[in-house]
C-alpha cells in the first residue's frame, strides 16, 4: 500500500529517499529522513522492538535440550 503522499514522492525529487517499511506486515513506503530510520512510523518501530523482546522471552522460557 502506498499513501498519496508517497505516490507523489515517487515521481518527485525525494524518490531516492523512498524506502519500504521493514515492519511486517506493514508494507508502506516512507521518506527516509534519517539514515538509521527503518520504519514508516514510531508505531511500526515499537512493534518490531516488542516482537523481538517477545521472541527473546519465549526463547529463554524454553528449557535447553
Ligand atoms: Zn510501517
Amino acid at each position: 500500500m502506498v499513501s498519496d503522499d508517497a505516490a507523489a514522492l515517487l515521481t518527485g525529487e525525494h524518490s531516492d529517499l523512498l524506502t519500504q517499511c521493514e515492519s511486517a506486515p506493514c508494507d508502506r513506503f516512507y521518506v527516509r529522513t534519517h539514515a538509521r530510520r527503518r520504519w514508516c512510523s514510531t508505531r511500526c518501530g515499537d512493534r518490531v522492538r516488542a516482537a523481538r523482546a517477545y521472541a527473546r522471552k519465549q526463547q529463554s522460557a524454553t528449557p535447553a535440550q
